[in-house]
């Protein structure tokens, strides 16, 4: 029988709360960006991050209620392992919002790094444990690919990797409808 593991990232996936990622360049001067333009963000050199943000309780947080919806059933049918992965380095703040807001328990891996190789290594050491039916949502199309991946790797474990588009723009999910047709993105569109 299947394995069958469903992971989540949080930010901008399941919810969108008020929060900010801060680069300093190389130069001196710093970047300040939301979630959404930080999934796009093309590093340079030089460039550190400040994830202040995410180390507090959430601001603001609103669900994103398609995917939530989705988290429940999963959650709801006992037969999966359910995860929600998060570059967050702290689980709490999620963890107790789950609970406070929505009546949920969830279980929440946060990685303290926001490189993709970090969300696939996780989904990779899943693979080597044994679980063969594996679904994995993030709003970042750099995570996703990364994911999508280890599908050339394991050809015998089904890898379904997603991206969510809640977040975007109705241009931007025009464009991604386009390259989703061309064959460049693996969406629920
Ligand atoms: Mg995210």
């Amino acid at each position: 029988m299947a394995r069958v593991l469903r992971v989540f990232d949080f930010d901008d996936t399941l919810a969108k709360s008020v929060s900010y990622i801060y680069v300093n360049h190389k130069d001196g001067t710093e970047t300040k960006m939301d979630p959404a333009e930080y999934a796009k963000y093309e590093p340079r050199p030089g460039d550190e991050y400040d994830f202040r943000d995410f180390n507090r309780m959430l601001n603001k947080p609103q669900v994103i209620k398609q995917n939530v919806n989705l988290l429940k059933k999963m959650l709801s049918s006992g037969d999966k392992k359910v995860t929600i992965l998060t570059a967050r380095a702290l689980g709490f703040p999620v963890k107790y919002w789950f609970k406070k807001e929505l009546g949920l328990n969830v279980y929440v891996v946060p990685l303290g790094n926001a490189d993709p190789k970090a969300k696939a290594d996780w989904i990779e050491k899943h693979i080597e444990k044994g679980y063969t039916d594996i679904a994995f949502m993030d709003d970042s199309i750099k995570n996703v690919k990364a994911v999508q991946r280890l599908q050339q790797k394991y050809p015998n474990v089904t890898i379904k990797s997603v991206l969510a588009v809640e977040h975007l723009s109705s241009e931007e999910k025009t464009e991604l409808l386009e390259n989703y047709i061309s064959g460049q993105v693996q969406t629920y569109l």
